[in-house]
This record gives C-alpha cells, structure tokens and sequence, in this order.
C-alpha cells in the first residue's frame, strides 16, 4: 500500500510478458510457452463424458488445421468477429485458438439463451460467421454463415484437413474476443478483450506447471473462457465436463479417473459437493485417495459456512477463491498458500501487473486499508471498452485506466482482498448474469405494467433470484403468475397470436417473487433506488 498515492500495488513476481508492440496473437505467445519437444502422451483436452483424449501434438495440428480452413473455405480475415454458440467439447478450445491465431475476434454466448437474447448479442458483435451445433443453429438468423460443430464436414474438412503455417499480423492490442456483460448497469454490452489482455490474465497465473485442470463451469463465461485457454499456454491438461447437469458423484469420478489435481466451480456446485459429502461418507474416502489438491470456485459470493463445511469434509483439499470480472478478463487476485485460503471470503492478493484503490462509492476519494468502499483496478487485463458504447465505457474506465468494478470490498493491511457486496444493479443466478435493467425493459412492454423494479433476492442454492416490484396500471387485475409466465414463456396476444418465435428469455432470467407496490422508489434523476427494494 503505498499511502501517497493511496493505491495498493501488486508485489507478485513479473512473468516474462513479450514488449507490447511486437505483432504477436494470443495463441502464438501460447504455443511459445509449451515446453518442446511436446509431451506426445499427455492428453491436452479430454471430454469427461466419452473419456476421448486430444494428445498435444494433435491438440496443435487441428489448430492448425482449422486455422487454414477458416482461411480457405470460409474466407476468415483478421477482424472478423465469430459468434460461437455451442456446448462445452473438445473442439472448443480448438476452434478459440484457431479463430484468434488468424487475427479472428471470438464471441462466444451461452447456448441456452433464447433466440430473442442471441439476436440482441449479434446487434452489438455483428459478426460474419457463426459456429453452432444442431441443437443451437435455429437460434441464429438464417442470412448469417454458420459452420455446425456436431457435422461430419466440420470434423473432416476443418479438423483433420490440410495445416498451414501462414502467420496472420496481429498486433497485441487487436480485439481477440468480445464477451458479453452488463457491467455496472443497463443491459448486457460487448467488452472487448485484446490479445494482451488475454496474455496479461495467463502471466497473471504464474508459470506453467502441468496440472490436470477439469473444468466444470461454462466455456462461454470470462471464467471457463480463459480457464480452457491453459491447455494452450502450458501442459496443462484440461478436462471438460461436458454433461448437461452438475452430478457431484459423477464429477469426483471423473476427478479419480484421469487423476485431476484441480477442479473448477462455480459456487452451487461447491454446495452440491459438501451436500454429497454430508449425506455419504464413501464420497469423503473416494475423494482422499485422489490426487486432488485444491478446487478453485468464484463467479459470484460464497458463503463463508459454506466453505467451512468443504474444510471439514475436505482437510487435505485447499479452496481457491477466484474473483475478477468479464471485463478484467476474469480474476486478477490470486489465493497463494494456505494462509490466504484459511482466511475466510478472502479473495487473495493482488496478481502481477495489478494495481488496486478503495474508493469511497459517492466521493470517489481513496480510503485506506481496511475500510469498505469501491475496489477499482487497472493492470494490462482491464478491457479495451466496451464495443461501440463510448458512453458505458467512459462510465465504467476512466481515462486514467482505473475500472470501477461496482463491488463493495476491503483491502486488509497485509494487502488481502475480500468481497463484502455488490454495490452494481447486476443479480448472479448461480454465478449467470442477470441484468435487472434487461427484465425492467421487458416487463414495461406488458399494457398493464405502469413501471418495474428487478432486484436480487437471497438463496442458497443459486445465491441470488431475480425477484419484480410492479406498479400495476389502475383498474388492472394482473396477479403474479401472470407476470412470471410473461417473463418466462412465449405467450399470445388478444387475438391468440403468437409473436416472438422463442420464449423471451433464458431460464435462469425468469422471476421468482412478485411485489405489487403503489410506486418504485428513485432519485432525483430517476434511477431506481434497488437497495430500498432490496430491504423491503
Ligand atoms: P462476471 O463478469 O459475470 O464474471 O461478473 C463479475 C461479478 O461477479 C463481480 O463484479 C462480482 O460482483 C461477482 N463476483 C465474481 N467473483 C466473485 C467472488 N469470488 N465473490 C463475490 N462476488 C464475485
């Protein structure tokens, strides 16, 4: 902490980051830092559902492949965004680093999302092609190039087709991916990630050291996104859980069979494992005799008891908190030793490259250690913007480089973070992104809806559920389960027609309470006052 400046300052070690104006894309840094010769009998990628490995030498080569097929057969230039909307598989983090490596910007979205929701993301990327599979294809616009996964010519022509070893220029501050948040309000925004940002998040998380990662948590989101991306930049083999729901039993399966040493969660599935435990001792021995050394868990707050039920479970197992943001291009703290995990809700410190200010959330001035207020950061992972918002972008990083992360932290003496709450409008379903302001607009379009207010409503399995205030137009009878069947299903006009193609939104966006009330709290200028709706 320097007390001049009133800015914490990470003391990690640097890692070796290349100078910034090198041309140089995110997988060829990657792929630099393998160890040669590669290890041909590691598995790179393994699917933990058809237990298919990817070998190293064959995780480079489909690259490779499909780099020069995105070229050839689909006339891919540097610049081209790509909307990906598939399921978690091994191709995944195949096609990442082919579409990166030829200058390719990928956007990838969650595929349960309603076509509605898909449409609104493709307004803010406009991209040029899509990779899909059967099941999410029907979502996209019929007008838009889109290449099936899950088809025979994807794996015959893309995978295993002719390599080349054309090298696209691309500079470090080019866009690599575009993510989708809303950040501190309003609906969700493009946040633009450039190839250094993606290097800045790797050396972040130190030298390589040949783990087996398996990573339960959604390929799409900041978090897994940049998780699978280690098989690129070490030995690392990643495992993929790829089953369409979370089965603890199954997962510590898998954990023994390919002798994983961390796991990555999301917070429900850290309950759902200390539930397992709870309920059967055999899950507690099965687990002792694996090479299980930490899991690693964040995305959204964890209960403390919680954790302290792992621990009890768990002794020999250490709990990595990870804490970072879309736009920070996942976590830039890390949890380093036991001394840190052991400190209940901390976050860790620091990670190299960052600097961090507590500031107070109306004045905008620093507080000292130990006191809450805003935590803002600025290091080489922060976004570029947000895409063609100058507007939410200046709002969020100002001009000094400093990100208002909208969450409500300390920093203790020793330069350890903790999370204390969310100061931003966002609600985090099971760590999914849910933004109020997006449900605010949707329930406005219902004629018997004067005004609404989303807010978040405390639970402990999702940790927080979207929950409505509706001032209904006089005379109206509208009751709450109309409201939430107008949230969560397509429903038809006066006359029985039906015009949206899809439901309106994804799942874990519908409404769980409706609160009718005679007006919606706000300031001066309007805005919603959400931490009065919350008390109430
Ligand atoms: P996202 O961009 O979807 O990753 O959301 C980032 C937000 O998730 C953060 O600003 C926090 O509000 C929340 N979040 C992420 N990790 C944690 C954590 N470990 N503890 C508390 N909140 C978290």
């Amino acid at each position: 902490y320097c007390a001049a400046t009133k800015t914490f300052h990470s003391l990690r070690a640097p890692f070796p980051m290349p100078p910034p104006d090198r041309p140089l894309s995110f997988p060829a840094f990657a792929f630099s830092l393998l160890p040669r010769p590669l290890p041909a009998s590691r598995a790179a990628l393994i699917d933990a559902a058809t237990a298919e490995p990817v070998p190293f030498p064959a995780f480079l080569s489909r690259v490779r492949a499909l780099a020069a097929a995105l070229r050839a057969r689909l006339g891919v230039s540097p610049g081209d965004v790509a909307f990906v909307l598939a399921p978690a598989g091994v191709h995944v983090p195949v096609l990442y680093c082919a579409l990166m490596s030829v200058g390719a910007v990928v956007s990838p979205a969650n595929p349960s999302l309603t076509a509605r929701e898909v449409s609104h993301l493709l307004a803010l990327s406009n991209p040029s092609v899509a990779f899909a599979v059967r099941a999410t294809a029907g979502k996209l616009p019929p007008g838009l190039n889109t290449v099936l996964l899950d088809s025979p010519a994807f794996l015959s022509c893309f995978l295993h087709g002719e390599e080349d070893d054309t090298k696209a220029i691309v500079q470090q501050s080019d866009p690599a991916a575009i993510l989708y948040s809303s950040g501190t309000t309003g609906r969700a925004k493009a946040v633009v990630l450039t190839h250094r940002n993606l290097m800045a998040c790797n050396a972040a998380r130190g030298p390589a050291t040949g783990e087996v990662l398996m990573l339960a948590v959604p390929l799409f989101h900041i978090y897994g996104f940049t998780f699978c991306l280690r098989v690129a930049t070490s030995a690392h083999t990643v495992v993929l859980h790829t089953a369409r729901r979370f089965d603890a039993r199954a997962v510590l399966a898998a954990v023994a069979r390919f002798g994983v040493t961390r796991l990555a969660l999301a917070p429900p599935a850290l309950l759902a494992i200390v539930r397992a435990a709870e309920e059967d001792q055999t899950v507690v021995s099965a687990v002792a005799t694996t090479t299980l050394q930490s899991v690693s868990f964040g995305g959204a707050p964890t209960a403390p008891e919680l954790l302290a039920r792992f621990s009890r479970k768990f002794p020999s197992v250490s709990l990595m908190q990870g804490y970072g943001l879309t736009e920070t291009t996942s976590g830039f703290c890390r949890v380093a030793g036991e001394e840190e995990s052991a400190r209940t809700g901390s976050v860790g410190r620091l990670s190299w490259g960052a600097e961090a200010k507590i500031v107070h959330p109306e004045t905008g001035l620093a507080l000292p250690p130990g006191v809450p207020g805003e935590l803002c950061v600025r290091g080489p992972f922060v976004m570029k913007g947000y895409l063609g918002e100058k507007d939410s972008t200046s709002a969020i990083l100002d001009s000094e480089g400093w990100l208002k992360t909208g969450d409500l932290c300390y920093i203790d003496k020793d330069g350890i973070i903790f999370v204390v709450d969310r100061l931003k409008e966002l609600i985090k379903y099971k760590g999914y992104q849910v933004p109020p302001a997006e449900l605010e607009s949707l329930l406005q379009t219902h004629p018997d809806i004067d005004d609404a207010a989303v807010v978040p409503y405390p639970d402990d399995q999702a940790g927080e559920l979207p929950v409505a205030f509706i001032v209904r137009h006089s005379g109206s009878y509208l009751h709450e389960a109309h409201i939430k069947e107008f949230v969560a299903k397509q429903l038809p006009d006066a006359m029985g027609n039906l015009h949206t193609p899809h439901d309106p939104v994804v799942h874990y966006k519908r409404i769980h309470h409706v609160f009718f009330v005679n007006s919606i709290p706000k300031n001066a200028a309007g805005k919603i006052l959400r931490k009065d709706l919350a008390k109430l």
